[in-house]
């Protein structure tokens, strides 16, 4: 199959409406990263989603909605009653955005995109492309992240092609995406509301919001079995090459290695060392963060070195997706650096 690469534009969403409604998928922008979309009602579309990915299908998707309006949800079956007051305070607080809700499974939302669970995982986008593509079908969309299973997100149209190459018949290039990592999702079956994995909006602001402390999951996990919250395994958003992630900040650079640092480069030039933010902004770590980790993975180093995460509102996101991507630690032992496996920890 040849994958086409087209522009976001009125004729492109309508082509994209198109692919959708006979049952097929599509890549399209999201503020978070790029997304891998189907039919959410349609089982057949939601196996081809599975099928491309190579995603386990224990694995639940997350359903786009095309309405911030949580209502709307509810009135169409996507999402079953009683829905506790906390969700109408998030929606009316940050839909449309980055923040996705587990609810009760509406009648009409097919088991393979819950994977078999009880509940669905909801969110509306705010990004103006994949808005324009989900008011254009009228329809919710089951849109995972476009890339291999376990690999990194894709954050631009060319991450998507480097991953889904020949697997889908389109990808709507509407440049890089804003955040840069996945939503924050938030488990309102549980009281009070659970944060299963920290993303974009944090916790912090997710508490003030409601005006009760959010606890982040505990279960978030160091093993690599599906717990609670079905997907998140400790291995995920992989680079080929190990990733280790430094215990105190990189100052020593071995050519061994390539490093990838938070802050500016500070003077070093050399062609192995990367700065994530050379305004030390979070928000900047955070939209740089997969497309560093995919440009210095195309190098295939030994290993990748990575500096700690600083302390700020997207610390816990950062720090759970670099967990994740890691393979171990590494420590300065005053003459080189010694790499532990995360096994040996
Ligand atoms: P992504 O691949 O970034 O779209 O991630 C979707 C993630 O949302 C899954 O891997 C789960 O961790 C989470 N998720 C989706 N549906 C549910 C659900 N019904 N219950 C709990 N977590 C869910
Ligand atoms: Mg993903």
């Amino acid at each position: 199959m040849k994958t086409r690469v087209l522009p976001v534009s009125r004729e492109s969403i309508k082509e994209a409406c198109e692919i959708l409604r006979r049952g097929d998928v599509v890549a399209f922008p999201t503020e978070t990263v790029y997304g891998l979309g189907g039919l959410g009602l349609e089982t057949a579309a939601i196996q081809k989603i599975f099928e491309a990915k190579g995603r386990p299908t224990t694995d639940p998707l997350i359903l786009h909605l095309p309405s911030p309006d949580l209502q709307e949800a509810i009135s169409a079956g996507w999402v079953t009653e009683p829905v506790p007051t906390f969700a109408f305070a998030l929606t009316k607080h940050f839909w449309p955005g980055p923040l996705t809700l587990v609810l009760k499974r509406g009648r009409l939302v097919p088991y393979p995109l819950t994977a078999g669970l009880e509940t669905v995982a909801v969110r509306c986008p705010a990004h103006p492309a994949a808005r324009q593509l989900l008011s254009s079908l009228g329809a919710p969309l089951a849109a995972p992240s476009a890339n291999r299973f376990g690999h990194i997100s894709p954050t631009d149209a060319p991450a998507v092609l480097q991953e889904l190459n020949g697997k889908i018949p389109l990808i709507l290039d509407g440049g890089p995406c804003p955040a840069g990592i996945e939503s924050t999702v938030v488990s309102l079956i549980d009281d009070p509301p659970v944060i299963l994995r920290p993303g974009v909006i944090s916790a912090e602001s997710i508490s003030e919001s409601l005006g009760i402390k959010c606890e982040i999951s505990t279960s978030l996990s160091q093993k690599n079995t599906p717990s609670t919250s079905p997907g998140m395994l400790a291995s995920h958003y992989a680079p080929q090459s190990p990733l280790y992630l430094c215990r105190e900040p990189i100052r020593h650079f071995d050519p061994k290695y390539q490093f990838i640092l938070f802050g500016p480069r500070e003077g070093s030039s050399a062609s192995n060392v990367h700065s994530l933010s050379p305004d030390h902004r979070p928000e900047t770590v955070a939209r740089n963060l997969y497309r560093t980790l995919r440009k210095v993975d195309s190098l295939r180093p030994t290993s990748i070195l990575m500096d700690p995460v600083p302390d700020s509102h997207l610390a816990h996101a950062l720090r759970d997706r670099l967990f994740r991507a890691s393979s171990g630690n590494a420590t300065w032992d005053g003459t080189r650096w010694i790499l532990t496996p995360r096994s040996q920890n």
